[in-house]
């Protein structure tokens, strides 16, 4: 694969982009433009992927994402066993009153519904449980095999300097030693909450951080392994365990069950120091069992915090550089992870000489607002669980005992939606987005916990299934796509003609299905490389006015056709 940064640049350049970070987001970042043909430096301080968990969910959003690089399978794959149950479980104690059970697909279960699909199923990637350990080995394993990436492990970045055409930047070896400096065309952050980059700019986290409750604030959270807890004591196997007691809130999410290894995080109640976090255990579980501390963290939870800023001249922040969320729908990470797909081609298009100059200005326009959204709809699912009730009589085997845990279940319940959030995951719209070409239709609801398809442009492209195996999504081309429906749709021609003048990758793709006419409501629709519709109509407009706009050419602050 070769770079064509070098007909655009003025001075040599070691790599056209630098991204500080192997975490998800970083490592989705190179290996997308790796798939564009654009090569990065990935500088990252450890040794290898990550080695102690953090999240679980890999969402639809993110999992078609990964479908488009060809990881979709192998990220499946990892993690746990597709026949183990992914239930949510509320109990008194593992051996005491199961308060409420939300029962989930399991993985076999769910890519079972998957291949009895109908042509516009909406779900061709279904969320996948499995911890980022399981999945950052997959994603690790891959960066190093692709030949655009050039990985600089226990590399620490120190800063770096701006320059009229590029940006330098500063690194030395994570154990110490001689600084080395790298120049490049753009600069990425994706070094996660701490970001130095985002420091280095000056840009602040703005939003909501929330003081009261028993999901604020900071938490233990342990990796655990706990030898023989779902052969001598879980009496159904579930994926999260929720203790829920006055006084004492904990979950234990399942890390490995071929290990007895998982993941414990103290919401109400102190677990510093080794002992007390034994008897915490002993007091979830219902009885003594030892257990082996593997790894310990802590991590701020009731966070809504959107940077004020994502980008500052040549220095993009993304991922949670960029966004910070609280964990109730897993959100963080697949925010961070959709932001890379936003960027990708937006750095590539301006690598590769094809992007207008305002290109890359349209990654805050269409971001910030979603990491607003997402980040917003974690605190709202979550708020529910402060009011949980816990009464005394929890645990009594009286009818005020019965009362109580019914009263906590119906509270329970409303969890639910933040564990099937289908709306969150595959909703996010570019409203108004400055590279968007609206077409003045109404705006559907934004729901949390429903997706409805629509090509109004700015939304992911509806989903169709072409064939028992083959998706929409997979016949799409690296760059942008036209659609053209229902057979009787006008030529492509001039669309066709006016992009290849200015070097824009385009595909054509013919759909007859007479469903897909009915998904998008129009003959024709242009899909853009993140998959998100761009512009849908019957007729072509002014295809280079067209093509000025979704790449980028339109002033910002400029009129968008179409609007309102
Ligand atoms: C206990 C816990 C549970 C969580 N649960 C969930 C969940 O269920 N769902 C969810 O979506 N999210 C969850 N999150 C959040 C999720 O883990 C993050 O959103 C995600 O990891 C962000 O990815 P990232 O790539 O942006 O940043 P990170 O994963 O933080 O990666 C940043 C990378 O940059 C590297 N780096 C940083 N600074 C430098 C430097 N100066 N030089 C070199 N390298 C550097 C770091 O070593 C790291 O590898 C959880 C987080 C925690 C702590």
């Amino acid at each position: 694969m070769t770079s064509k940064s070098s007909q655009c640049d003025v001075t040599p350049v070691d790599t056209p982009v630098v991204i500080v970070g192997a975490g998800p987001v970083g490592m989705f970042l190179a290996l997308d433009l790796a798939s564009k043909g654009v090569r990065s430096t990935v500088i990252e301080r450890n040794t290898s992927h990550r080695l102690y968990p953090k999240g679980d969910t890999h969402n639809a959003r993110t999992m078609e994402h990964y479908r488009r690089l060809g990881l979709a399978d192998a990220t499946r794959a990892a993690g746990l066993p597709p026949e183990h149950s992914t239930d949510v479980v509320y109990l008194t104690r593992l051996n005491g009153y199961e308060l409420k059970r939300l029962r989930m697909p399991t993985g076999a279960e769910k890519m079972a519904e998957v291949a009895a699909h109908s042509v516009t199923s909406q779900v061709p990637e279904p969320l996948h449980r499995s911890n980022q350990v399981h999945v950052e080995k997959v994603v690790f394993e891959h960066l190093l095999r692709t030949e655009a990436v050039t990985c600089r492990l226990s590399t620490e970045f120190l800063g770096f300097e701006e320059t009229n055409d590029g940006v330098t930047v500063q690194v030395r070896p994570a154990e110490g030693g001689p600084e080395e400096t790298i120049s490049c065309r753009y600069l990425v952050g994706c070094d996660g909450g701490r970001s130095l980059v985002r420091r280095q700019l000056g840009i602040t986290y703005e939003g909501e951080e929330q003081e009261t409750g028993f999901s604020s604030g900071l938490h233990p959270s342990k990796y655990l392994r706990i030898p023989n807890l779902a052969k001598n004591v879980i009496r159904e196997p579930a994926w999260q365990y929720w203790l829920v007691r006055p006084g004492r809130i904990a979950s234990l999410i399942t890390f490995d069950p071929s290990e007895d290894e998982f993941r414990m995080t103290v919401y109400a109640g102190n677990a510093d120091d080794d002992d007390v976090l034994r008897a915490i255990v002993d007091d979830f579980v219902g009885e003594h069992v030892d257990i082996e501390i593997l790894d310990s963290q802590g991590w701020v939870n009731g966070l809504a915090l959107v940077a004020d800023q994502y980008k500052s001249g040549r220095v993009l922040i993304c991922g949670d550089a960029a966004h910070l969320s609280t964990p109730i729908g897993g959100f963080g990470m697949n925010t961070g992870i959709d932001d890379a797909a936003n960027l990708a081609w937006k750095l590539a298009a301006t690598i590769q000489g094809w992007a207008g100059p305002h290109l890359l200005d349209s990654y805050e326009a269409e971001r910030r607002p979603a990491g607003e959204r997402n980040t917003q709809a974690a605190i709202t699912l979550g708020r529910p669980l402060q009011g949980i009730p816990l009464s005394e009589d929890l645990e009594q085997d009286t009818p005020a005992g019965q009362k109580a845990r019914e009263d906590a279940a119906r509270v329970l319940e409303t969890q639910r939606q933040s564990y099937s959030s289908l709306g969150v995951q595959l909703g996010v719209r570019y409203e108004g987005s400055p590279i968007i070409w609206p077409d003045g239709t109404p705006a559907p609801d934004d729901e949390y916990d429903r997706y409805v398809p629509t090509a109004r442009p700015g939304a992911r492209a509806p989903h169709l299934w072409l064939s028992r195996t083959q998706s929409l999504f997979d016949v799409l081309g690296p760059g942008f796509t036209l659609l053209r429906m229902g057979g009787h749709a006008p030529s492509a021609a001039p669309l066709v003609e006016a992009a290849r003048r200015r070097g824009i990758p385009l595909a054509v793709v013919d759909i007859e299905l007479p469903e897909a006419r009915d998904l998008y409501k129009s003959d024709l629709a242009l899909i853009r490389p993140d998959q998100h519709v761009a512009w849908r109509g019957d007729e072509l407009p002014d295809v280079g006015e067209l093509l000025t706009r979704v790449t980028g050419g339109t002033d910002i602050s400029g009129p968008v056709p179409g609007r309102r």
